[in-house]
């Protein structure tokens, strides 16, 4: 590991100021000389392997503002406070009765030990696991721009089929994402521009002919929460996540869903998928075949067909498509069928 600096943060406006005494402004955020880090579980990962290389190092656990290690239930909505850790939303009784697509998303992911110490907004811009992007021998658009993708007629079988560019394949391997993108979540931003909002689902760039530049953020933003409105599906909604083993693992293929049903009809579809794209994918093809009709294993099979119609396989990765139809009607007939 690289010798950084390490600092200490104690409020939103000292990470300001931080940011403005560095060279970050230079940089994507993921690259930046200057990082945030909050339970580590991935920057430090990375450091460790060489990919990230920052010089200044910013802790971001004792920042004051109350609101960013807390979670608000109203009846309108849910906010989580961006420091809060994967453990505690998982485990709150709001999350479990009234989102439990989100419950279900955190308690898959990693291990106990890992959602301990990950805060939900590090989770959201966690790193790819494209093995040739965590091996700096191995040429890596994403991490050196300009030479070359490895997994691109290498080894894909964990890459991704949707969204895919000729510069990388790179799948997103989180799954928190997925729940919030299939509830219309927003995420709140601290900046240079001040207070913003974005929806989570335009947080995540698609890789284009720039893989090193992941998301919508300016460098030296910080994100302080994530809200999610309360809405008709969101009780009647499912996390599906299938891998390798049952537990501690990336998904090959997940499925976020929400319903709202009148009888056996689809009155609204809220379908994201993990595992088998380069961002937190919304599948609005399946939404709107599900749309007014009865949801059965016909209808469900029908979604999934338009879920992957746009589907690009590689060399090792082609079973990622009967996975995901598969996972995708599963989901839906979970969702269906669950009490509530
Ligand atoms: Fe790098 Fe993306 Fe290619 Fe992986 S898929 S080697 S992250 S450019």
């Amino acid at each position: 590991m690289r010798p950084f600096r390490f600092e200490r943060a104690g409020s939103v406006s000292d990470v300001a100021q931080l940011i403005a005494e560095t060279r970050t402004a230079q940089r994507p955020p993921v690259t930046a000389a200057t990082q945030f880090i909050a339970g580590g579980t991935n920057l430090v990962d990375t450091m460790k392997l060489d990919v990230a290389r920052p010089e200044v190092v910013v802790d971001l656990n004792g920042l004051g503002e109350a609101d960013l290690h807390r979670i608000e239930a109203t009846d309108t909505g849910i906010r989580f406070g961006a420091l809060v850790r994967m453990a505690e939303a998982e485990q709150h009784e709001a999350v479990r009765s009234r989102y439990p697509v989100i419950a279900e998303s955190l308690a898959l992911a990693a291990s106990p030990q890992i959602r301990n110490m990950a805060s939900l907004a590090g989770n959201l811009l966690q790193r790819t696991r494209c093995e040739y992007f965590r091996e700096t021998t191995w040429p890596c658009n994403k991490r050196d721009p300009g030479t070359g993708c490895s997994a691109i007629g290498g080894h894909d079988r964990q890459h991704a089929v949707l969204g895919t560019s000729p510069h990388c394949i790179a799948t997103y391997p989180g799954d928190f994402a997925q729940a919030l993108i299939a509830l219309d979540a927003m995420v709140e931003i601290e900046g240079g521009q001040g207070l913003r909002k974005i929806p989570v689902a335009e947080l995540h760039r698609l890789p284009g002919d720039t893989p090193h530049i992941e998301t919508l953020l300016n460098a030296g933003d910080l994100i302080t929460a994530i809200s999610v409105p309360a809405g008709p599906w969101t009780a009647r909604s499912h996390f599906l996540k299938v891998r390798d083993r049952t537990s501690y693992a990336f998904a090959l293929a997940s499925v976020a869903v929400a319903l709202q049903l009148e009888g056996e009809t689809v009155h609204e579809a809220r379908i994201a998928l993990g595992g088998v794209a380069t961002v937190p994918w919304r599948a609005t093809e399946a939404e709107a075949v599900l749309r007014g009709r009865t949801l059965d294993e016909q209808s469900a099979g029908m979604a999934a067909e338009a879920a992957f119609a746009g589907a690009r396989t590689g060399r090792h990765n082609a079973f990622k498509l009967d996975l995901g139809r598969a996972a995708v009607v599963q989901a839906l007939m979970e969702t269906k069928r669950m009490r509530l």
